[in-house]
């Protein structure tokens, strides 16, 4: 298996995503997803919960509005029903090398690690798993932001995903379900958004930030930067 990223469209590249919860997703990578899928990737979205355990008032739509949202972003989910605050290490695991075996991802893209008291319970659980399956099989990971308490999260990779930040905001109002919660507020999506920016010295455009845990690359990729930089 190949697992570099080698940026030449010699063949479709895929990414998977391991998250928790639906939404975990869309919030901190929906416009990268975006991107990548217009650019000929394959998205996989592995959901590990259904939210049925959320303070939401609306139970038992989360799958099917991550199944609308990926309409938008162009990402196929695979869904499991773990109990939230109450699935092992060893579980998500498992789930993820069946992923891998079947996808053969050459990127995994999963929650941030966190110290312990600022990351979601299902967030530390699956973050760890991942680590430990991506590290093992030598597929390139990265960490997305947190959706709050931005402790511990290193970013060191930036996407400008201004051309996609409508996508971006109608993939996370798919999340009906969880619009009342205070970090699907789209204001403060978008500001997180200039945030990143701003820290790149850029006054304008949005873009999403990771944390590269573990990246390698084939000779192509150098040929493929040049491109870029003469497109630009
Ligand atoms: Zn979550």
């Amino acid at each position: 298996m190949n697992t570099s990223l080698s940026f030449n469209n010699l063949r479709q590249q895929t990414v998977l995503t391991v998250y928790a919860h639906a939404d975990d997703e869309v919030l901190p990578a929906a416009g990268t997803l975006s991107l990548m899928s217009k650019a000929g990737w394959s998205i996989r979205c592995l959901i590990l919960t259904d939210g049925n355990y959320s303070s939401s008032s609306i139970k038992g739509t989360r799958h099917q509005e991550a199944e609308a949202a990926g309409k938008i972003i162009g990402a196929t989910y695979e869904f499991y029903a773990f109990e939230e605050c109450n699935f092992s290490t060893q579980a998500v695991i498992k789930v993820t090398e069946e992923a891998i075996k079947s996808w053969k991802p050459d990127l995994i893209i999963t929650h941030a690690p966190q110290p312990e008291k600022y990351g979601h319970r299902d967030h530390e659980v699956c973050a760890i798993a991942v680590s430990n399956v991506a590290t093992r099989k030598n597929i390139p990971l990265w960490y997305s932001a947190p959706p709050v308490f931005l402790r511990g999260f290193e970013p060191n990779f930036f996407v400008d995903i201004t051309t996609v930040i409508d996508e971006k905001i109608s993939a996370i109002q798919c999340y009906e379900s969880e619009e009342e919660k205070s970090f699907m507020q789209l204001d403060a999506i978008l500001v997180l958004s200039r945030f990143w920016a701003r820290e790149l010295g850029q006054k304008d455009g949005y873009f999403e930030a990771f944390e590269i845990s573990r990246q390698w690359v084939g000779a192509s990729f150098f040929t493929a930067l040049n491109h870029v930089k003469t497109e630009s």
